[in-house]
């Protein structure tokens, strides 16, 4: 079947219980068990609970892993990855990433001793180059946040697999509607469900999906090890973000591509990045690798720190706030607030400068948004 319709009936049987079309929320911590150890296949709620069971199912297969595991928070999912990366690990990470994935690596680097190496992964040489050490990681974000930098993710998979490192992929800001990262070759994906799963901004929740059967028992068995799991409520909220996540993205894509347009070539503007415009220096590899260019949109101005500053307070149908891929569009200024954590020097050398703005374009009318951003340059 078609990707739409797998997402409202993939691995989303009725309730066996009760025939209700919408899993229900099963809010039980534990199970009863008929004899010690004999159960029904549930135990306790932080190793398996049915509502979470089934997002999980869902969410593994529209990845096209073997196995999906829901957590509390992307980073609930970043963290339980990397307790599989003990002390002298080496991993090597795209050069742009969410600012809490990079304050979490540095962490690791720090106390734990695994080595982290930033590169530029939409340079293939600078990847075979940083791959030429051993590695046992290849951690990428494709789209990036927040300059929408794409990785071939078939060509660095290729190079990872020859270098024996496993590749992992924050597929965030594509969702699987748009981008399918084992498909392509990767190992594992992970999720921040928080945005366009979710895709109300109404939960925190993270998830890893997992190409090989023992890596899905692996992880699985630091899942409940480590117990940053979501509750079942937030789970239903995401199977219910599921079922419209084709038509959402959709909706996304066409706010983004008007407000892209607006952007692009503007005198107040130093540079729009969007993978949709055919000036986007990875556009071709978009166009492959992608079913759709997304909902999100950067955009450098001109004037610098104040000019961002400026901009935002004229913007009125974009809110000022963290996030992303909810129904609502936001504005984010990096520099003071999701990236806030990465060092300056080290922010400005990689493009996220003092003018950058990070725009999520809702699913409004995309000619409200155009106007929104078209008369907020107006002002400047
Ligand atoms: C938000 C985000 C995360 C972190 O997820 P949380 O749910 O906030 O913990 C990780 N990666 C990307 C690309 C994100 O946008």
């Amino acid at each position: 079947m078609r990707f739409d319709t797998r997402l409202i009936h993939e691995r989303q049987p009725a309730d066996a219980a009760t025939g209700a079309v919408n899993t229900p929320i099963y809010l039980s911590s534990t199970f009863r068990q008929r004899a010690p150890n004999r159960h029904s296949g549930f135990v306790y709620s932080r190793s398996g609970n049915p509502t979470r069971a089934v997002l999980e199912a869902a969410l593994g297969s529209l990845e096209s892993g073997n196995a999906g595991l829901a957590f509390s928070s992307g980073l609930g999912a970043l963290t339980t990855l990397l307790e599989a990366f003990p002390s002298g690990s080496r991993i090597v990470a795209v050069d742009d990433l969410y600012g809490g994935t990079w304050r979490l690596f540095e962490h690791h680097r720090r106390q734990f001793g695994v080595r982290v190496e930033y590169v530029d992964t939409t340079d293939l040489a600078a990847v075979r180059a940083a791959l030429a050490t051993p590695a046992d990681l290849v951690y990428l974000e494709s789209p990036t946040n927040p300059l929408l930098k794409v990785t071939d993710l078939k060509a660095v998979a290729r190079l990872a697999k020859a270098a024996h490192a496993t590749v992992a992929v924050d597929n965030t800001f594509a969702t699987p509607a748009l981008q399918r990262p084992i498909e392509l070759g990767a190992d594992i994906v992970l999720h921040s469900m928080t945005k366009y799963l979710g895709g109300h901004s109404d939960i925190i929740g993270g998830a890893l999906v997992l190409r090989s059967k023992e890596d899905a028992e692996r992880f699985a068995w630091l899942q409940n090890a480590v117990g940053a799991v979501p509750s079942p409520f937030d789970c239903f909220l995401v199977l219910r973000g599921l079922h419209t996540l084709g038509v959402r993205v959709r909706a996304h894509g066409e706010s983004a591509r008007a407000v892209a347009e607006v952007l692009d070539g503007h005198r107040k503007v130093r540079a729009t990045f969007y993978p949709g415009l055919a000036s986007h220096p990875q556009h071709a590899i978009a166009r492959r690798q992608m079913d759709g260019y997304g909902g999100m949109v950067s955009v450098d101005l001109a004037g610098g720190r104040r000019a961002a500053l400026a901009f935002l307070r004229r913007l009125e149908v974009f809110t000022l706030a963290e996030s992303l891929g909810g129904v609502e569009s936001l504005v984010d200024h990096p520099a003071s607030m999701t990236h806030a954590s990465v060092r300056k020097a080290e922010r400005e050398a990689h493009g996220v400068t003092d003018g950058l703005l990070r725009l999520s374009c809702g699913i409004e009318d995309p000619a409200d948004l155009a106007d929104d951003v078209r008369s907020a340059l107006g002002s400047l």
